[in-house]
């Protein structure tokens, strides 16, 4: 009725995949999700307690726009420590309403319109939407499971016009879990060096690498001018509803993305800036205790869709398994809607990533053993009663 209002950026935007699917979920009972991409546990006491007692200390107005400085300075510390990265507090670290908002801030601080952001696929599904609102225009490179879902030198070269702007890259990534070691960022960081290209790394799942220490490309040689992190509180600490995270980056960029932020959102969430205070002063035992729930998890569902027979890479971080299940004959999405109809079991198609999903599902694995025992028992049989009908 009112549709005449809407502008053409709001028609055009396509509607998430990964909500529809759980729209087709949400009205049926007994399912169990391996569909949502946020953690079980809740946030540890020591973090809600350190929000409540601000509220009860009075602390209830706006903090400075880029975030409490006490803040900003724990995560400067915290790159300093874990990466060996300088940011000064003062004017390289800015607090922001998750790391979406993060994302938002920077592609809009950079990307003029028209110029190209190139996005390493599968990926997170908020990015190109992003690029596009920005009025950028997304330059996928695919990446498929044969390598890891790792991206070449060549593959992101051969992407580059002289409109490419930056390249957006996610480790650990969401879908695929895959990890771009030392090795793979190097040949990232060769090419943005060489021509003279931003890059946008979204960081979001670092405290949820298994195998290996995390690497941050800020931090290799030349890496650090040209680069823009983004991070936040949502994932290690399991603090999604909080809504906090911070985008740290060389100080012309880190002011300009400031600019933005104090025009559409003043500051992010005085309560939650002064729980994640303490989450990074207090928080690391137990950010410590759910890595080890979750490695032991990955380990137990990897395992049981390669005994399935589904061909599943080793995920080295963040919480999810990307499993092909080209074998059964199914698209993604006729496997994910049988699947949920069928056993109850939600999982999310890999297409709704990119092209270079089809013929996978993410799995999450941010859910109990229990519920991650039965929802295997339950796909063992899936794919057993498919087989019999159509032999892989
Ligand atoms: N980046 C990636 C890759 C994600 O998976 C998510 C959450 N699903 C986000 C960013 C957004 O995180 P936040 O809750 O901090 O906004």
């Amino acid at each position: 009725m009112s549709n005449r209002f809407l502008s053409s950026t709001a028609k055009n935007l396509q509607p998430s995949g990964i909500r529809r699917f759980f729209d087709l979920a949400a009205g049926m009972e007994g399912v169990i999700s391996l569909g949502v991409g946020e953690p079980d546990f809740v946030t540890s006491w020591k973090i809600r307690e350190a929000s409540i007692l601000s509220l009860e200390e009075g602390y209830t107005s706006y903090t400075a726009n880029p975030g409490i400085l006490s803040l900003r300075k724990e995560i400067s510390k915290y790159y300093r420590t874990k990466y060996s990265l300088s940011y000064d507090p003062n004017s390289e670290v800015l607090v922001t309403v998750g790391a979406s908002q993060g994302i938002d801030l920077a592609i809009r601080a950079v990307v003029n319109p028209g110029e190209e952001v190139i996005v390493i696929r599968p990926s997170f599904v908020s990015y190109l939407p992003t690029i596009e609102l920005a009025g950028g225009i997304p330059v996928p490179i695919e990446t498929t499971a044969e390598t890891d879902f790792r991206p070449t030198a060549d593959a992101i070269r051969h992407a580059v016009t002289d409109r490419t702007k930056a390249v957006m890259i996610c480790s650990p990534s969401n879908p695929t879990g895959t990890v771009l070691n030392q090795s793979s960022l190097q040949e990232i960081a060769d090419v943005c060096i060489e021509k003279d290209l931003l890059v946008i790394t979204d960081e979001i799942y670092a405290e949820l690498s298994y195998d290996e220490a995390h690497v941050s490309i800020a931090s290799l040689s030349k890496m650090r001018e040209r680069t823009i992190v983004i991070n936040g509180f949502s994932k290690g600490f399991a603090m999604t509803g909080w809504r906090l995270g911070f985008a740290l980056g060389p100080d012309d960029i880190l002011q300009a993305m400031l600019k933005i932020h104090q025009y559409t959102t003043m500051c992010a969430s005085t309560t939650a800036q002064h729980g994640a205070l303490e989450a990074l002063r207090n928080g690391w035992e137990d950010v410590a205790h759910m890595r080890k729930h979750y490695q032991r998890r990955r380990n137990y569902i990897v395992r049981s869709f390669q005994e399935m027979g589904l061909s599943c890479h080793m995920p080295g971080g963040a919480f999810y398994a990307f499993p092909s299940i080209k074998s059964t004959g199914f698209s993604s999405e006729e496997f994910a809607e049988k699947l949920l109809h069928e056993e109850k079991v939600a999982v999310v198609p890999g297409n709704v990533f990119g092209p270079s999903g089809e013929g996978h599902i993410r799995c999450s694995y941010a859910s109990s053993m229990e519920q991650l025992q039965e929802a295997v028992r339950r796909m063992e049989q899936f794919i057993a009663r498919h087989s019999t009908q159509e032999p892989f």
